[in-house]
């Protein structure tokens, strides 16, 4: 049984390649949001996070929130909302299967409101955790709680009471059985945010696939396993762990056996990651 991927992309911000890639430029690179659009046979549609939404620019117009619109300035244009291309594919969000989320930074989960709640699939300690701060600490962390639905506890189910199972992977040899038949396997990409995830797609279009969430952010970061600007550990929520997690993702892509794709990655990136079919 072979899934289908498709990239969507939603909404991007801007900041220097330098940022994300040590030897990188200052100058100004664009970061995609993307979204994973998911064609299972049996079960339909499902999506890897959500993106960036109209709702970041309300949540974000007052502070403490506002500092986060400044620091990241988003651009989202009509036509790459969520809801918009998925109406295009003739697709209404109560289609939607599942929402898989890898974590909860605003460009992954600004969408999220426009979905079933009860559909949604996510590390729920983490959210926890993150609803305990303070607002201005919520917003340090890249949270805004605005983009939570209300009724979160009840309806969202959790990554961690799913099925372990082995995912074949050699330095990332443990996952979650997402659906019950090993179409999806969320894998623990832990350092960049508490309870962060990815999922291995053994069977795609697009081969042997790994959602990499924000592990990293350049396709250079796997390519030549060099770590983001030391400026960004204060961005990670356990640098030591996050430079553990991008070396294991850096190992599996150079032993050339699948194809690992981030949150953040453009076109050019998404064809050096592409590993040729075996
Ligand atoms: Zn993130
Ligand atoms: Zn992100």
């Amino acid at each position: 049984m072979k899934l289908t991927v498709e990239i969507l992309k939603v909404g991007h911000c801007s900041h220097p390649e330098k940022i994300v890639y040590a030897k990188g430029k200052m100058k100004a690179r664009k970061f995609p949001a993307n979204v994973f659009l998911i064609k299972h046979p049996g079960k339909g549609s499902i999506l890897f996070d959500t993106g960036y939404a109209n709702r970041f620019y309300e949540v974000t117009k007052k502070l403490p929130e506002k500092l986060y619109a400044i620091v990241t300035p988003v651009i989202l244009p009509e036509a790459e909302q969520l809801v918009v291309q998925l109406q295009k594919k003739g697709l209404t969000p109560e289609q939607i299967f599942k929402i898989i989320i890898s974590h909860f930074h605003a460009d992954h989960v600004a969408g999220l409101k426009d979905f079933p709640a009860k559909n949604v699939i996510c590390c729920k300690k983490s959210l926890q955790n993150l609803l305990k701060l303070g607002r201005f600490k919520q917003v340090t962390k890249g949270f805004l709680k605005e983009l939570i639905p209300k009724n979160w506890q009840e309806e969202f189910s959790c990554i961690s009471e799913v099925p372990i199972v082995d995912t074949g992977l050699k330095h990332l040899p443990v996952g979650g059985d997402i659906l019950g038949d090993k179409s999806i396997i969320s894998i623990a990409l832990p350092g960049h945010m508490e309870g962060h995830f990815g999922v291995f797609l053994p069977k795609t279009n697009m081969g042997p696939l790994l959602l990499a969430g924000d592990a990293f952010w350049t396709a250079k970061n796997l390519m030549e396993n060099v770590m983001p600007h030391s400026i960004t550990s204060f961005l990670q929520h356990d640098y030591k762990q996050y430079k553990e997690t991008l070396n294991k993702l850096s190992l599996t892509f150079n032993d050339k056996a699948i194809t690992i794709i981030g949150c953040h990655c453009d076109d050019e990136e998404v064809v050096a990651l592409t590993q040729p079919e075996l």
